[in-house]
């Protein structure tokens, strides 16, 4: 187990710059899209057709690369709400499901009953928990399990994503959650060190526990609401 927050202070100012770049590059994708769906509109033929559609889809990729990198330049724009954190987690599982099945996935839940207060973005912890689940599927390529499981103990909220997969081997540990580090082939790497900023600006932590070809659990630990 290891946490990983303070290693994102480096990081803050590198973000601050790349964030700035990742803004001025958002209008000249948006207007790139515009003409390329135009370009989609009249009968092309179907091989120009799938080359546009190729351009689309890459923009697209672009976009959320240029997304993420806006969140690390408004650590602090998190719009604190007191929230159920049980339903947004419910949300953020069943829109996954299907994509899951897809995979040979099966999702599982276990929260409380209970209502669970949390100060929290809930869109922002949307996307953790969606990157979350996401880099569990994809460390299955044979399909199992992912255990979503939230947990009240004293003060603190656990909201644990285990999977069944390949695991963490100890060498890559230590880099998890460093900017553009991925072991994918289709990977941007920055999905993590987006979700440990938004986590940060909860105040909370993650530790993972990882062992080859067993599993890894993303544990994320944020302070509970108290009246
Ligand atoms: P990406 O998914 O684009 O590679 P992430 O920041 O989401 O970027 O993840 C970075 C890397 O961390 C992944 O490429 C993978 O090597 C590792 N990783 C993340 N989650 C898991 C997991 N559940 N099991 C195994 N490895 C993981
Ligand atoms: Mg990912």
């Amino acid at each position: 187990t290891e946490d990983i927050l303070h290693r994102q202070d480096k990081l803050a100012a590198v973000g601050q710059l790349a964030a700035g770049v990742a803004h001025e590059i958002r209008n000249p994708l948006t207007s790139m899209k515009g003409y390329a769906e135009v370009l989609l509109e009249d009968e092309v033929e179907p091989q120009k057709r799938e080359f546009v559609e190729i351009i689309l889809d890459e923009i697209d990729r672009v976009n959320q690369i240029v997304e993420d990198f806006m969140v690390l330049a408004k650590p602090r724009a998190v719009d604190l709400k007191e929230k159920n954190i049980v339903p947004i987690v419910q949300t953020v599982v069943s829109l996954l499901d299907f994509e899951a099945r897809k995979k040979k996935v099966r999702m599982h839940l276990e929260a409380p009953d209970d209502i669970v207060q949390i100060e929290c973005d809930e869109d922002r912890l949307k996307q953790v928990f969606l990157n979350f689940i996401k880099n569990g599927i994809e460390a299955m390529p044979n399909g199992g399990d992912i255990t979503v499981k939230v947990n009240v103990e004293q003060e603190q909220v656990k909201i644990s994503i285990q999977d069944t997969g390949v695991g963490i081997p100890e060498d890559k540990l230590k880099k998890i959650g460093e900017p553009f580090f991925t072991t994918k082939k289709d990977g941007n790497g920055l999905g993590l060190m987006v979700s440990y900023k938004i986590i940060e600006s909860h105040n909370g932590t993650v530790y993972i526990e990882s062992e080859l070809n067993k599993g890894t659990t993303f544990n994320i630990i944020l302070p509970a609401h108290t009246a």
